[in-house]
């Protein structure tokens, strides 16, 4: 029997977009040809770009969230966060941060403050991730994961590696807790690498490009920055790096549940979409302290 690999649905190519006055994104979801791959909303990827020494960190304001997560993979300088919920950290290359908006917090995203005082490249990606319905109202959570907590698998050439944030792959477990079943791969291969993925066929995958270029079963192209959207008809992917490489594999089990977002909130429904838009307007989802 030949061997079959999972069906190729789309290649998609990201927008642009300015987010605060920090963050250089380039999006392919969502968008016109893609509204979700459920449980992933969106994919943002910054940079990378270059950040002028300053001592005023550039960033996003405070902003709220409810009914969802987000995700945050730094691959070159620095990030610092807090939220209203009461927690802060900075993130640095490897590190990945995932914060739980549940019944709603605000949050503000800055380049690092020592980053910003230097200067230099900045490079990362946020996922926001939809949680099930039962659980859009949970506290909100704050999982602050550092690079060296990350598992990571060789491949054959030595060099090449998966690093494991988020479910189980092969034999080894990413630290990540989520409320959904999710696999999420750092994915790093040298020129000419290949590897084989095995995902679970009912989940949906998509494998983003954040560097380089593949080849994909033998003959379909990938380049950075384009989003590669699979079918389910086989756990097999079969990637070839045609240069050096880093992919984002956003893998998990569909939310078959109705879906309503507007802006920073993501519910079930219209109605729950009003009150969120209310209890944030009341101050139901906090203030910083000097905004007190
Ligand atoms: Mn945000």
């Amino acid at each position: 029997m030949s061997t079959s690999f999972r069906r190729i649905f789309q290649v998609i190519d990201g927008n642009k977009k300015f987010v605060g006055d920090g963050f250089d994104v380039t999006s392919p979801m969502p968008g016109p040809r893609i509204r979700q791959l459920s449980p992933y909303l969106l994919i943002d990827h910054t940079g990378p770009m270059q950040v002028a020494p300053t001592d005023a960190p550039l960033g996003t304001p405070p902003h709220p969230h409810r009914g969802f997560e987000t995700v945050t993979v730094v691959y070159e300088g620095a990030l610092a966060h807090r939220d209203t919920a009461g927690h802060s950290g900075s993130l640095g290359p490897g590190d990945v941060q995932w914060m739980t908006a549940g019944a709603g917090l605000l949050h503000e995203e800055r380049h690092e403050k020592e980053f910003a005082r230097q200067g230099g490249t900045l490079e990362l990606l946020q996922l926001w991730v939809n949680v099930p319905k039962k659980d859009k109202l949970a506290p909100p959570r704050y999982q602050n994961i550092r690079s060296a907590s990350i598992p990571s698998l060789p491949l054959p050439d030595g060099q090449s590696h998966i690093r494991v944030i988020a479910g189980t792959y092969e034999n080894l477990s990413g630290p990540a807790e989520t409320f959904s079943p999710i696999t999420l791969l750092d994915v790093h291969l040298t020129t000419g690498a290949e590897a084989t993925l095995h995902l679970p066929a009912d989940y949906n995958v998509g494998i983003y490009v954040v560097k380089g270029a593949i080849t994909l079963h033998g003959n379909r192209p990938a380049a950075t920055k384009q989003l590669v959207v699979f079918g389910w008809d086989s756990p097999d992917i079969q990637v070839t790096a045609t240069e050096e490489t880093v992919l984002l594999v956003v893998a998990g089990a569909p939310i078959e549940e109705p879906l309503a977002t507007y802006g920073p909130f993501v519910m079930n429904t219209n109605q729950e979409l009003v009150q969120a838009i209310a209890d944030f307007e009341s101050g139901g989802m906090g203030k910083f302290p000097e905004d007190e």
